[in-house]
């Protein structure tokens, strides 16, 4: 119920202004998110690279009306991955970029899949230079299919474009099963949205469930899956597949997002396996804090305690 009603408050225009007015909103902002700048970016970075960690940076943004904005986050993504390669952070894929498709075009008026899919295509092309690659991140159901349109179109050029699987979608494992080619990079996550009944999940069991499913699809397939999950019982699940299924730790990641189980983070990088911190940066975190806080009652109860001890 809380999160049905977090997430549905995270469209709401009043609700964003009174949070993103309130000064203290920045200490639990702080927590999740690397800061407001590429230089704030750079610095975690650097800092998980050197700790052993792999990193995939996302520049905050998302449902983009405006085409001159979406060519700004274009802009901004290529700049971004010339300062990873100038830093010497980006070979081999130590530092990536996800990207949003609402972010870079697909929400604008006239031209959206066209314009999103240019977008993408440049920001490719700048990883490639790099030696690093791109993530599309996934968003509203409502955008899953020109989400892989978009991925269809673009991977006989990039092969290694990523993309993300969420498995509150009961179309999740057949996409699984199309996706789980040789070479695809795939993130299965659960899904931070809200979506109706006939086509998303509403028990956490049954996203749970789904999500073990899809987990074996990609485990057992010749892709290289991305763990996306701080579920411990996943996180087990995951490397019994792994095992199972001959894997060597080479071949596929873990990943979570940045201000979460950071212990759990280091644990599995000392075991050996490859782990991906989600490093978003920017100023435009409301929907991405939304989210956050719509996962886990306690970071509200957390919020809601930093306003009223300051206020
Ligand atoms: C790398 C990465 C990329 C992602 N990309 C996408 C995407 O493209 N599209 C999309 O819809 N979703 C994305 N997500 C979000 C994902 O869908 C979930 O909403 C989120 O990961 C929480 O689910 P969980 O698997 O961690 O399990 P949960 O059952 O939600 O959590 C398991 C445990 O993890 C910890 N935990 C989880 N969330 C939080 C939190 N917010 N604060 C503190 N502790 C927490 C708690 O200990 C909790 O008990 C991504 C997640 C990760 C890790």
């Amino acid at each position: 119920m809380l999160r049905r009603a977090l997430l549905a408050a995270s469209a709401s225009e009043q609700v964003r202004r009174i949070i993103t007015r309130v000064p203290l909103s920045r200490d639990v902002v702080a927590r999740f998110v690397a800061g407001d700048t590429v230089d704030d970016a750079l610095a975690v970075t650097r800092k998980l690279l050197d700790d052993g960690l792999l990193v995939s940076l996302d520049y905050l943004g998302e449902d983009t009306v405006d085409p001159q904005q979406a060519a700004a986050v274009t802009d901004e993504y290529v700049r971004l991955v010339g300062l990873l390669r100038a830093g010497g952070m980006s070979a081999g894929g130590a530092a990536e970029v996800s990207v949003k498709p609402t972010a870079v075009g697909l929400d604008l008026a006239e031209h959206a899949e066209k314009t999103a899919c240019e977008n993408i295509a440049r920001i490719c092309a700048a990883a490639r230079d790099a030696g690093t690659t791109v993530t599309i991140d996934a968003e509203e159901h409502t955008r899953v299919e020109p989400t892989l349109r978009i991925l269809g179109q673009l991977r006989p050029e990039f092969p290694d474009l990523g993309c993300v699987v969420q498995s509150y979608l009961r179309r999740s494992p057949e996409d699984c099963r199309r996706l789980a080619s040789a070479g695809s990079r795939v993130r299965l996550c659960k899904g931070a949205y809200n979506a109706a009944p006939d086509v998303a999940f509403e028990s956490r069991a049954e996203v749970d469930r789904c999500y073990a499913r899809c987990l074996r699809v990609l485990m057992d397939g010749p892709g290289y899956p991305m763990i996306a999950t701080h579920d411990p019982r996943l996180i087990t699940i995951a490397g019994q597949r792994a095992r199972a299924a001959g894997r060597q730790p080479s071949s596929f990641e873990y990943q979570m997002l940045y201000g979460i189980r950071p212990a759990e983070q280091a644990r599995l990088a000392r075991t050996g396996a490859q782990v991906r911190v989600y490093v978003p940066y920017g100023s435009d975190w409301y929907g991405y804090l939304v989210r956050r806080l719509a996962e886990r009652p306690a970071n509200l109860t957390f919020f809601l305690r930093s306003l009223v001890s300051r206020g």
